[in-house]
């Protein structure tokens, strides 16, 4: 249980995932958070997080750091998504476990289900089937990690546990063009198009593909109610359990942007999964539940992205 006093590190905080947790825990008033940026520690480096876990001690982690990005990034770079991810979490996840940590918590993600399973999709199908081929690379890392935590709880009685988030947006997302998850592509690149005044813009693949969208911050929230009252070896799923097709987010994003012109589908671009909508009866019986309203949590992110921008 996460004490006001409490040791507790942060990985990845700059990021999309790791600034909200930062911010959920300051919010509930958790002092000694250890936050080291990129120029500090490298968390490819096994020995190097090994010194400082020998340093610093935290009796609490959240692995919030990862190679993430967008659909074209998974397929363009699929060595990095692989070997980087395994590097990271195996420095992290060794180093709390020989270090004393209490608690950690790796966070995976929604894509580490096959392809096809049965929607909405519950925490048993992991490993159920054949993986959706474009983001292999990354759900096989997360996979290693899943099981890296259940192996040292087994062999070392470790307190790791494992959330697997859906797909997120809101602040401190990466908005490049190309390397970014879907909304903040879109995001920018409707924003673009109405300062151009463009008459028609892109989106990538076929618009039918479906997703479930999480804002961060009540991602956040589920992980320190996880750390607080989750210890269990079975991985557990946060979203919202409700998704909606990706033409039909191209309008929202047109709506909250104030973008009037034609939007236009690129097929040459991949769709990945069909679809991948998680089942959260589990998390709900713990208690919780999402409470951001998606346009609400999008205007939001855009307001976000506008005053950080350039
Ligand atoms: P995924 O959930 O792992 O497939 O990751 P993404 O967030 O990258 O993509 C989600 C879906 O949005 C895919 O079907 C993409 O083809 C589609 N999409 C449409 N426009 C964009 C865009 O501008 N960027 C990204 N990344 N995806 C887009």
């Amino acid at each position: 249980m996460l004490k006001p006093e409490s040791r507790i590190f942060v990985a990845g905080h700059r990021g999309l995932v790791g600034s909200a947790i930062s911010r959920r825990l300051r919010e509930l008033g958790h002092g000694a958070l250890l936050e080291a940026g990129r120029e500090a520690l490298d968390l490819t480096d096994a020995v190097a997080v090994s010194d400082f876990f020998e340093k610093e001690r935290p009796e609490f982690v959240f692995l919030a750091a990862a190679k993430v990005g967008g659909i074209l990034a998974n397929s363009t770079y699929p060595a990095e998504f692989l070997a980087q991810n395994l590097r990271i979490q195996d420095a992290v996840i060794t180093a709390a476990m020989r270090n004393g940590t209490e608690k950690l918590v790796f966070l995976g993600s929604s894509c580490i289900y096959p392809r096809d399973a049965v929607q909405p999709i519950t925490e048993d199908q992991l490993l159920a089937g054949p993986l959706e081929p474009t983001n292999q690379w990354y759900a096989i890392a997360k996979i290693a990690g899943i099981k890296l935590v259940q192996a040292y709880r087994q062999q070392h009685d470790f307190a790791g546990i494992a959330a697997m988030p859906t797909n997120l947006y809101g602040p401190n997302d990466n908005f490049d063009p190309e390397g970014s998850h879907v909304i903040p592509g879109m995001l920018r690149r409707f924003h673009e198009a109405k300062l151009s005044g463009a008459p028609s813009v892109t989106v990538w693949g076929s618009g039918t593909p479906k997703r479930e969208f999480l804002h961060v911050d009540d991602l956040a929230d589920a992980l320190v109610l996880l750390m607080n009252r989750y210890d269990n070896s079975e991985i557990i799923n946060v979203g919202t359990g409700e998704d909606i097709t990706i033409a039909e987010l191209a309008q929202i994003v047109a709506e909250v942007t104030g973008y009037a012109g034609e939007i236009a589908f690129d097929t040459s671009k991949p769709d990945g999964a069909p679809r991948k909508v998680l089942n959260i009866d589990k998390i709900r019986a713990l208690g919780w539940q999402p409470k951001i309203d998606f346009r609400t949590g999008l205007a939001e992110t855009y307001r976000w992205y506008c005053d950080h921008v350039d």
